[in-house]
């Protein structure tokens, strides 16, 4: 009989530990409690208006739809049982396997601060996008009404939370929206009057990068007319705007960049040591302590590499550890070792704008044009593997061309006649 291996999560790392295991000695499971698969790169172009959510999504039926030895079950898991061999999903069907792989991804840590997520969305989900993407129109939509410029100035106010690579993605992009032709078509404000700020705690934006990379970028953001508020930790968030140490924000629109965690299922391994963020601290070969057939993959996993710290939570690990456990789990079956996983750094990049971005291959530091066209080829044409992947880099571009921001639509209905 076929071995059974159960997937939870069809993110870089399930779906590639899925597409690994086509061989019909396995059968194989992907629960997810969505029913696409995102590339969650590009999710800023959404929320910024660039592109549409079916750009970057894809439903994972159709990755597979060549693929008999997989099955696809849309569902969000609740609980596992190690010593059962199930999982649970929200509507109580369970699943048995042979062998699990929990690659749930993360979620947004708000450092225990849960209230401020209503008023701070992060950016995580097609909906987080379309959310974000509707809060800055209606933003626009209100300033365009008000003729004083004190009172509609916190209309046209963004805060934008932690200073990470999807910080200052999202703030060197609002930043560009802001300045360029969409905002001409709204007649009563001028461009100059919005402000966008980046509020990091630590002292400098980009952290973890080479720091010649983080000078380019704080350079290339105040540059873009974005107010950089570093050593700054955010004390509240309401309705009303942000508090800072020294001064309030007042604004409605605040994005929340500054901090992943594991998802809550991870919760249910209650025997496995988890670090600061939530994160599974897992074996050399991406099992967990208590259970040689349960692995954790991806953004869900603490695994530390060369220099002693934990690998980033970006695509190349999450893929990296998919290919590796579904090559462990052929090798299991043939009896042959298991290994450890050797994570390949292919660099770090960051975009910040149009045409700009900081790059670092492999000791090559790269900051402007030329990193940005590198991080478009990775990420589009490598990344994506997505059928839609030609259009998507012709929009790209047509976007870098024109600067025409497509995707304006304010989806809210007024349901009243
Ligand atoms: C805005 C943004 C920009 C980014 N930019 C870059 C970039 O430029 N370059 C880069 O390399 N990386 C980037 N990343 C990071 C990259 O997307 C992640 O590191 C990568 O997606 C991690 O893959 P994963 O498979 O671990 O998890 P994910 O891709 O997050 O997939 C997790 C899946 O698990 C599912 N799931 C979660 N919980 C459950 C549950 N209980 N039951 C069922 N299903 C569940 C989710 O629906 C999701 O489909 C970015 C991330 C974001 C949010």
């Amino acid at each position: 009989m076929a071995t059974h291996v159960v997937i939870v999560g069809g993110g870089f790392a399930g779906i590639t530990a899925a597409k690994n295991l086509s061989s019909q000695d396995f059968k194989v499971t992907i629960v997810d409690k969505s029913n696409h698969h995102l590339f969650q790169p590009l999710l800023y172009q959404v929320a910024t208006a660039a592109l549409s959510p079916g750009d970057i999504a894809v439903p994972i039926r159709s990755v597979f739809s060549n693929q008999k030895n997989v099955n696809v079950v849309l569902g969000r898991v609740v609980s596992i049982s190690k010593k059962d061999r199930v999982i649970r999903l929200a509507d109580g069907d369970m699943i048995s396997f042979d062998y699990l792989i929990v690659a749930t991804g993360a979620k947004y840590n708000y450092f225990g601060n849960d209230d401020w997520e209503k008023n701070a969305p992060g950016l995580k989900s097609v909906n987080d996008a379309i959310r974000i993407r509707e809060r800055i129109l209606l933003s626009l939509e209100e300033a365009d009404k008000i003729p004083d410029v004190e009172a509609r100035k916190k209309y046209l106010t963004f805060v934008v939370i932690g200073a990470g690579p999807t910080g200052v993605e999202m703030a060197g992009s609002i930043a560009e929206i802001a300045k360029r032709n969409m905002m001409r078509d709204y007649r009563n404000f001028h461009k100059n009057e919005t402000t966008v700020h980046l509020v990091e705690a630590a002292g400098t934006v980009l952290n973890g990068y080479p720091e010649s990379l983080s000078d380019s970028a704080l350079n290339t953001l105040t540059k873009m007319g974005v107010q950089v508020i570093l050593n700054s930790p955010v004390e509240k968030i309401t309705g009303e705007g942000v508090q800072l140490k020294n001064h309030f924000i007042e604004t409605p629109n605040v994005i929340w960049a500054a901090g992943v965690g594991g998802t809550s299922l991870l919760d249910e391994l209650k025997d496995e040591e988890k670090d600061r963020s939530g994160r599974v601290k897992v074996n050399r070969d991406m099992s967990i302590s208590s259970d040689a057939n349960i692995f954790v993959l991806g953004d869900a996993a603490h695994f530390e590499g060369k220099d002693g710290k934990p690998l980033p939570g970006v695509a190349q690990p999450a893929i990296q550890q998919g290919k590796f456990v579904a090559k462990l789990i052929k090798n299991d079956l043939k009896s042959m070792p298991r290994g450890e996983f050797k994570y390949n750094d292919k660099g770090m990049m960051a975009t910040i704008g149009r045409a700009k971005a900081v790059a670092d291959i492999k000791g090559i530091k790269l900051t402007g044009i030329l990193a940005w066209m590198l991080w478009g080829v990775i990420h589009i044409f490598f990344l994506i593997g997505f059928r839609n992947r030609f259009r998507v880099f012709a929009e790209w571009v047509w976007h870098y061309i024109t600067f025409k921001r497509g995707v304006r639509l304010i989806t809210k209905k007024d349901d009243s006649d």
